[in-house]
């Protein structure tokens, strides 16, 4: 069977990517950014490794969209980011006035939304893509980092 290339492969992708901060100890949070079906840029949470509050996911991969594209803005992208993006990501993906951000699961507390962050009007969200998957990802490694100390 051949694979579309949809939401949820895309999506799968953020998750390998979270799965790989899962295994370095952070906070499981993966990112892809995708342009006519082709990842040019991906990203994992990596706050702890790098002791910097701002590596999040969706900010590296920003920032490596940016450099494969060679324009700050990153017009035509799709961001896939397993956790609803927080101000700070929220803040960064207005700058790159980004076509659109698919996220799997929410974020009530420290999320863009809930905190009424603003993004750029050329940007589209939509949530709910492999929710369950990815907040089953952070449920288990809080149980897990709970269990360790
Ligand atoms: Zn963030």
């Amino acid at each position: 069977m051949i694979q579309p290339f949809d939401d949820t492969y895309f999506m799968k992708k953020a998750l390998q990517e979270a799965e790989m901060a899962f295994e370095k100890g952070e906070i499981p949070v993966g990112a892809v950014i995708v342009i006519d079906n082709k990842v040019i840029a991906r990203g994992h949470n990596l706050t702890e490794m790098l002791t910097d509050v701002t590596a999040h996911a969706e900010m590296q991969a920003v920032t490596a969209a940016s450099n494969f594209l060679g324009g700050k803005y990153l017009k035509d992208c799709t961001l896939y980011v397993t956790l609803e993006p927080c101000q700070m990501c929220a803040g960064a993906l207005y700058w790159s006035q980004i076509s659109k951000i698919v996220y799997g699961a929410r974020d009530l507390e420290r999320g863009c939304i809930n905190l009424n962050t603003k993004l750029h009007p050329k940007t589209t969200i939509q949530g709910g893509v492999l929710e369950t998957e990815a907040s089953e990802l952070l449920k288990r490694f809080f149980i897990q980092k709970r269990n360790l100390n």
